[in-house]
């Protein structure tokens, strides 16, 4: 059976994990990182050495977007209006957005015809947010793209087996540094 190729955008290997195992059967897959969200650079660093080690273990061709500071310093712009609210509200849909946005380019500019994420493994996340931003990004570029919520069916709970079986290294917050401090506060109560 020829399988049809779709971009995968991951935010983490732990949460590729799950999404992979879900759709290895049904498409080629190469995974797309592209994160600047991630604070600070050493948790960047480390999320995407798991990254790589679980791609490569899994042989999957995994695309690294550049990220600079000029990335950095827009992905904030486009969040830091709403840095005060809570996970799961309107930061966590710009800064989605943001990251989803410049993945979907992307894979226009390579011809891709079809894009998917791995940001609905989470418990914390919306699968309503992350695919109304998939799909807004997806039609921007004029392309398809996979609606999930990959946490359902047990997705979460793979997700967490797959991660003991290949010693990933668990985060214990999203990823930016409002989330962080919003755990350190969680975890001081
Ligand atoms: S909590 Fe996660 S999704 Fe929300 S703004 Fe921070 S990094 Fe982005």
């Amino acid at each position: 059976m020829i399988k049809s190729k779709i971009l995968l955008h991951a935010c983490c290997a732990p949460c590729l994990t799950a999404a992979h195992d879900r759709l290895k059967s049904e498409y080629d897959i190469d995974i797309v990182w592209y994160n600047p969200n991630i604070y600070p650079v050493d948790e960047e660093k480390k999320r995407l050495a798991e990254l790589r080690r679980y791609a490569g273990e899994v042989k999957a061709n995994l695309i690294e977007l550049p990220c600079n500071d000029d990335d950095i310093v827009e992905w904030k712009q486009s969040v830091v209006s709403f840095a005060h609210l809570p996970e799961g509200q309107r930061r966590c849909s710009e800064c989605i957005y943001f990251r989803l946005n410049k993945m979907t380019k992307f894979a226009k500019k390579e011809k891709y015809k079809r894009v998917a994420t791995t940001l609905t493994v989470s418990p914390k996340k919306s699968a309503i947010l992350v695919n109304n931003a998939l799909k807004k990004s997806s039609i921007n570029a004029g392309l398809e793209y996979i609606e999930a919520d990959f946490k359902k069916q047990n997705g979460y709970l793979k997700s967490i087996e797959l991660s003991k079986a290949h010693n990933l290294y668990r985060q214990n917050y999203c990823g930016c540094e409002y989330s962080l401090s919003e755990s350190k506060q969680k975890h001081e109560i």
